[in-house]
């Protein structure tokens, strides 16, 4: 997914401490923006995640951020969201299998759960808080796909080796990074983040 603009340098700060998150983000976002990270501000608190929504995650973090540094920033929360578990895991993706927020764990919770059904069908949701001149904003970003029956693939992060998206018969790990950057869902909340900002110059 191309995403343009033709605007001048605009700083963002992207609260997230996932250094997986910032290296896609850093990858597609047009250089009319200049995003910062957590780390470039020295700032190692892991944000508490305890909304009861994506939405409410994204916020809380991106609020937390603006509260201490008054700049532009965004946040972003993901789920997994899997049609035969009910939406399952959703917005506790990262704690799905405990706490320890550990991601073979989580995958593996994940392949048990769903030995019993047939339907794998599942989608990742991206929603992006930004908070631009002391207002708030969401955008939302989807990945449709399948779960698989084991494990591939050795790229991206999270879930991706056991995701594979719409269109595709290869895990997002396998698929890597420059497939992963045209159609993830976090890549197309982006989009919608980068449209929205350039319409308001
Ligand atoms: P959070 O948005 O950082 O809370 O992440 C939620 C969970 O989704 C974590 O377990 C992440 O590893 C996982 N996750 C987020 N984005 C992706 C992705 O692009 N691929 C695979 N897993 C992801």
């Amino acid at each position: 997914m191309a995403i343009t603009s033709s605007c001048l340098p605009m700083k963002l700060i992207f609260a997230t401490g996932n250094a997986h998150k910032l290296e896609e983000v850093q990858a597609v976002i047009p250089s009319a923006f200049s995003v910062l990270s957590l780390k470039d501000l020295e700032f190692e608190y892991d944000i508490p995640e305890t909304g009861d929504t994506l939405e409410d995650n994204a916020l809380i973090k991106a609020r937390f951020i603006h509260q201490k540094y008054g700049d532009n920033v965004f946040a972003e929360d993901t789920g997994l969201e899997i049609t035969a578990l009910d939406g399952l895991p959703g917005v506790i993706t990262a704690r799905y299998a405990g706490p320890q927020r550990d991601h073979n764990n989580n995958m593996a919770k994940v392949l048990h759960e769903l030995s019993s059904h047939e339907d794998r069908s599942a989608q990742f949701r991206a929603v992006i808080a930004l908070i631009y001149e002391n207002t708030e904003y969401l955008f939302e970003g989807i990945l449709t796909g399948t779960m698989s029956v084991i494990k591939k693939g050795d790229q991206g992060f999270g879930y991706d080796p056991i995701f594979i998206p719409t269109g595709y018969d290869k895990t997002a790990a396998e698929l890597g990074p420059a497939v992963k950057n045209q159609i993830s869902h976090r890549v197309r909340a982006l989009a919608k983040m980068v449209a929205f900002l350039n319409d308001l110059k």
